[in-house]
């Protein structure tokens, strides 16, 4: 039987919404999530890294996303890669290493030094309730803010500063991260604690660094261990 032109139309153009929005049947395809579900198994689980809501935000941030053009077929690689300005997005291993050893919760407010690519912020976001991210190379905490915003990542607050002056508006935090490694732990960052906090930094200098966990008890006392040799830039200081 022939349709009416007008229906015909009408008919084909909601093929064609469907064709591009994609269907429960057929999902618009990612390139990538095969090599990010295998890099989480045999990179993450297989070193043993448990914790599940860690590994679904590994699962699920698009890490090919946070890197240069350049490098992006290698983003779901076992190592770190330069984001430009002589700095470098961790191995996917070790944010989600460090992510584990956070043990963060859905309450909590963070705060890291080092945003970088915006990378291990965006693997925070799913886990906590705010994100706040210091980066003290403005084109990068700017490039950080917008690869966030584009990704509907809501709860990340990027500022460009330097991070051994904390954030004393925001203050104090759950837990901090560190992703750039300064010599010493700076006493700011652990005063910017609440008690009961967590705090995860690579301390050292060049090849001497280790990650380290400070945990500070509800009366306040501070333990550190030392967790594991490691490889960082070097946390700066601002001018
Ligand atoms: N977390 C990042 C990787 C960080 S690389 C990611 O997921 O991609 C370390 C970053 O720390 C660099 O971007 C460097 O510019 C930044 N940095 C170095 N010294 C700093 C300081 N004093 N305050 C804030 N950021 C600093």
């Amino acid at each position: 039987m022939l349709l009416p032109e007008s229906v015909r139309l009408i008919d084909r153009r909601r093929f064609l919404l469907l064709s591009i929005a994609g269907t429960p049947d057929r999902p618009a395809a990612d390139p990538y999530q095969d090599r990010r579900l295998r890099m989480v198994k045999n990179q993450i689980e297989a070193r043993g890294v448990r914790n599940p809501a860690v590994l679904d935000s590994m699962r699920a941030v698009p890490r090919e996303k946070f890197v240069p053009a350049s490098v992006q077929p290698q983003a779901y690689e076992d190592h770190p890669l330069p984001i430009g300005f002589g700095q470098t997005i961790s191995q996917p291993y070790i944010v989600a290493f460090m992510t584990e050893l956070l043990a963060v919760r859905k309450s909590h407010r963070v705060l890291e030094i080092g945003t970088g690519s915006g990378y291990q912020a965006a693997v925070l976001s799913a886990l906590v309730e705010h994100v706040y991210s210091i980066e003290l190379l403005p084109a990068l905490a700017r490039l950080a803010a917008q690869t966030l915003s584009d990704l509907g990542y809501r709860n990340v607050t990027v500022r460009e500063g330097d991070g051994y002056l904390g954030w004393p508006d925001k203050a104090p935090f759950d837990r901090i991260i560190l992703t750039a490694a300064p010599p010493q732990l700076p006493q700011i960052l652990v005063d910017e604690l609440k008690p009961g906090g967590k705090l995860v930094a690579p301390i050292g200098s060049g090849d001497d660094q280790n990650l380290v966990l400070v945990e500070k008890s509800e009366t306040g006392k501070i333990t550190t261990k030392t967790v594991l040799p490691v490889r960082f830039v070097p946390m700066r200081k601002g001018i």
